[in-house]
């Protein structure tokens, strides 16, 4: 036996109680579990402590932590995390199918489980400028891959109550392979959300509210509850854990890199459920038990002797910072320190150098005398109003009305656009990205 963890009080997530024996575990797999202490190269006392499932976060997009992903892998594993399922639809807006390449390349050295979906929406609707499409021919060839367990998020809802044939196509292409379909259904309801789930898309992650949620529950979709750095999740939505035992998941989306290391990653949301009252162990088999069930993930989720182990230890069931983080049978975390690892990364060369624009001079705002639909933004969400003040200026700091600029960068088109915005509070100078969900043009936000 390589690593045996004694007198533990393992969460049993699947029958949803505690038991107090030993695990022993041989290579990357749980071998033993017994009532007397079991003999091992490693021997971990786990008495007064907690033995978890690994936690799964169910929907994920790497790129949104600015991190590669060997080095997501590494700052979410100090938080619990064992396996993530990685929507590739930014790195594929910009890069295409080699974005695609090197993301599964450099995810299999990361120290969790990184699972593909492909992205189902490349651009994410008729109207976006992206760098690259990706078509039915792409998914297919995605399909072929064991590591893309699902279509990504469905985000062109609109195509989808339309029947529209390329992405119907692209679902019926999943279902064949017996692949899951991601939602990604904001405030659809009623006759529309039917039309939406009888296509085949099976989970939701969108809903801002309790009632969006129960609806779409009650129609038998899951629902992940997401935490974001941008996207909170509702305290009242959590008492959905008290009713459905299955169809509950947890995932955070979009995280910064900062947010993980200072809040937690998927770590976050099981404290806020706990915080909230929620049982713990009904909190933690959300965010593993469910989640592996769901994606069809049998050799993960729970622990039982002949799964993967992936495990965490922890010291009380309140703040779920792991001790220990055992990843594929090896401890990868221990004393608030990662295990050091030797691992050849790489980047590829063809995902590089995307940003190409000729010289931007002054963009004025047309015609800014008539156009007073103003886009309102909020901190803390990602749906935007549209606002109507009317203003004789094309920026106003006193209402708080500011130009924004988008510019394309992929194809030196020259296209630019331009329109007026309410939410940033900014007095003086601007601010500017080529992180732009979902095209990832240029944008810029100035105050003159
Ligand atoms: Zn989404
Ligand atoms: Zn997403």
């Amino acid at each position: 036996m390589h690593i045996a963890i004694n007198n533990i009080n393992i969460i049993d997530v699947k029958n949803e109680t505690i038991l107090h024996a030993s695990v022993g575990i041989n290579n990357c797999e749980i071998t033993k579990i017994s009532n007397p202490p079991i003999s091992a190269k490693l021997i971990i006392n786990g008495k007064g402590k907690f033995l978890s499932p690994g936690f799964i976060d169910a929907h994920f997009h790497i790129e949104s932590s600015n991190l590669t992903p060997f080095y997501f892998g590494e700052a979410v594993l100090r938080q619990g995390a064992s396996a993530i399922i990685a929507d590739c639809h930014e790195i594929c807006n910009v890069a295409g199918m080699n974005g695609f390449e090197y993301f599964r390349d450099e995810s299999k050295k990361a120290r969790i489980d990184i699972f593909l979906t492909a992205p189902s929406c490349v651009p994410a609707s008729h109207l976006g400028t992206s760098g690259a499409k990706i078509g039915i021919k792409e998914i297919r060839q995605m399909f072929e891959y064991d590591e893309v367990i699902a279509l990504g998020e469905v985000m062109n809802f609109p195509a989808v109550i339309n029947q529209d044939p390329e992405i119907m196509t692209k679902i019926q292409t999943a279902k064949e392979k017996g692949k899951i379909v991601n939602g990604h259904a904001p405030h659809l309801s009623g006759n529309n959300l039917k039309k939406y789930i009888n296509a085949g898309i099976t989970d939701d992650h969108e809903s801002t509210s309790y009632d969006e949620m129960k609806e779409k529950l009650s129609f038998g979709m899951k629902i992940f509850l997401r935490e974001g750095s941008a996207e909170k999740c509702p305290d009242k939505c959590y008492q959905l854990l008290n009713e459905y035992k299955d169809n509950i998941m947890f995932c955070s989306d979009d995280k910064l890199a900062s947010d993980i290391i200072k809040n937690g990653h998927i770590n976050f949301n099981v404290r806020k459920a706990v915080s909230l009252g929620i049982n713990p162990i009904r909190a933690i088999r959300a965010v593993s038990f469910n989640t592996a069930q769901y994606y069809k993930l049998d050799a993960l989720g729970c622990i039982e002797e002949g799964k993967k182990a992936d495990l965490i230890i922890l010291n009380n069931l309140q703040d779920f910072i792991p001790e220990i983080t055992i990843f594929n049978g090896k401890v990868v975390f221990k004393n608030k320190e990662t295990i050091p690892v030797e691992i050849e990364l790489s980047i590829h060369d063809n995902i590089l150098k995307t940003i190409k624009v000729e010289k931007i001079t002054t963009i004025p705002l047309i015609p800014f005398k008539y156009y007073n639909h103003i886009i309102e933004v909020k901190d803390g969400l990602v749906i935007t109003k549209e606002l109507n003040i009317h203003t004789e200026n094309e920026i106003d700091l006193d209402k708080d009305i500011l130009k924004l600029v988008v510019v394309e960068r992929y194809h030196k088109k020259g296209n630019i656009s331009t329109c007026q915005v309410h939410g940033f509070n900014l007095k003086n100078g601007a601010i500017a990205s080529s992180i732009a969900h979902d095209c990832h043009n240029l944008i810029a936000v100035g105050t003159n």
